[in-house]
């Protein structure tokens, strides 16, 4: 489900390994289209047009969270009767797009996260801003992605002010973490539960939206054992089964778990480029029920995003860049620019990863 790029790189595995790939969503000439995959375009509340997808395909995986509660119903409910294999589960769908589920599960499965709040009701609305911390972030509860929906607040009166103007209550309040560094591990589930993942990476936000990744993140080995038994107890607690990005803030020896996402990260995209088996090769093993490779070699990648405001294929530096063979770009298809718009990615895999892309600033 959901047709944009990592739908496009997930056909770009299964397809040349002999799979036929279908995708479903509102867009016609999508990402995923444009390099094979067969387009149903609807939109994702229609029932009928939905159910006749999944009577054409044998197995289901997901590009992104945010997919209506009804869609979700009617693929629990296919699932049920037929023989079509759906991984992750709906319930896991469930959890990651819902910001107070998803922390509700980190805390069931101790894994220590910020400080939240639930603002759904108008006692807690009220109550909130006398509880938390600041400075605080108010977060809409469902639908946020790179940093939409968010507001920081440094005060109560702050606070009180942004919880006034709230048109929808489905919001959390969460108490800003004073984080050093951040990171993510990419990991896979596979039915039988064996786990299969890659080193933690270290990851910098611009303007909220991921711009580059360090892989593997040179983090101590206490902190890199932690996080990777982070994210396997997630996996282990919530029944995951295929790949998953969870996103870590860090500080000292100090780790807290913000959020995750039930599909390929874009913090994993180094993984196309280490020389081994990428995310979205780890995503169709799991979903076809292929063996978990039995180690993943690492390799050095760091990875910077291409948003619209970056896409320059007429400059010097993007010439120079492709001049030197260490770099790989990849794009995504899409012809409009937008600002912020994620429109592709550089991987980088030669000496001095930490300096690959100073040039860019
Ligand atoms: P999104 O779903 O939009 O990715 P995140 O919760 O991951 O939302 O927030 C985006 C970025 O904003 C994070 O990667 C981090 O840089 C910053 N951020 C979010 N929440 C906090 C927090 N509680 N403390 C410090 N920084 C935060
Ligand atoms: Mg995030």
């Amino acid at each position: 489900m959901g047709s944009g790029q990592l739908a496009r790189m997930f056909a770009l595995e299964a397809i040349p390994s002999g799979y036929e790939v279908s995708v479903y969503s509102p867009e016609l000439h999508s990402p995923a289209g444009g390099v094979g995959a067969k387009e149903f375009v609807s939109e994702y509340e229609d029932k009928e047009a939905l159910l006749t997808f999944l009577k054409s395909i044998d197995a289901l995986t997901f590009e992104f969270e945010n997919i209506p509660e009804i869609a979700l119903s009617v693929v629990e409910e296919f699932e049920k009767n037929s023989d079509l294999i759906v991984r992750p589960s709906a319930n896991c769908i469930r959890i990651a797009q819902n910001r107070w589920k998803e922390k509700s599960a980190f805390q069931e499965a101790h894994i220590p996260t910020v400080n939240f709040f639930p603002v759904f009701t108008e006692s807690e609305k009220s109550e909130t801003p006398t509880k938390v911390k600041f400075p605080c972030i108010l977060k809409t509860n469902t639908m946020g992605y790179d940093g939409k929906g968010q507001v920081k607040c440094n005060s109560k009166e702050e606070l009180e002010q942004a919880l006034s103007s709230l048109k929808n209550p489905n919001h959390i309040v969460e108490e800003f973490f004073p984080f050093t560094s951040e990171a993510s591990v990419i990991l896979a589930r596979f039915q039988d539960g064996t786990i299969a993942n890659f080193r933690p990476s270290r990851n910098v936000h611009k303007n909220h939206i991921l711009d580059l990744t360090f892989h593997p993140g040179n983090f101590s080995p206490d902190v890199e054992k932690n996080l990777v038994d982070y994210a396997k107890k997630l996996a282990e607690e919530i029944d995951y089964v295929g790949v998953f990005g969870i996103e870590f803030f860090i500080q000292g020896d100090r780790i807290l778990c913000n959020e995750f996402a039930p599909r390929p990260h874009n913090s994993g995209h180094f993984s196309q480029d280490c020389g081994s088996l990428s995310q979205f090769s780890l995503q169709l093993r799991t979903l076809c029920g292929l063996p978990a490779p039995k180690e993943i070699p690492v390799r050095s990648v760091t990875m910077k995003n291409i948003l619209g405001e970056d896409y320059k294929p007429e400059s010097k530096l993007w010439s120079q860049t492709l001049e030197n063979p260490h770099y790989r770009l990849h794009l995504y298809g899409k012809t409009e620019a937008r600002k912020g718009r994620k429109m592709g990615h550089w991987n980088y895999s030669g000496p001095n990863p930490e300096s690959a892309f100073n040039d860019w600033k």
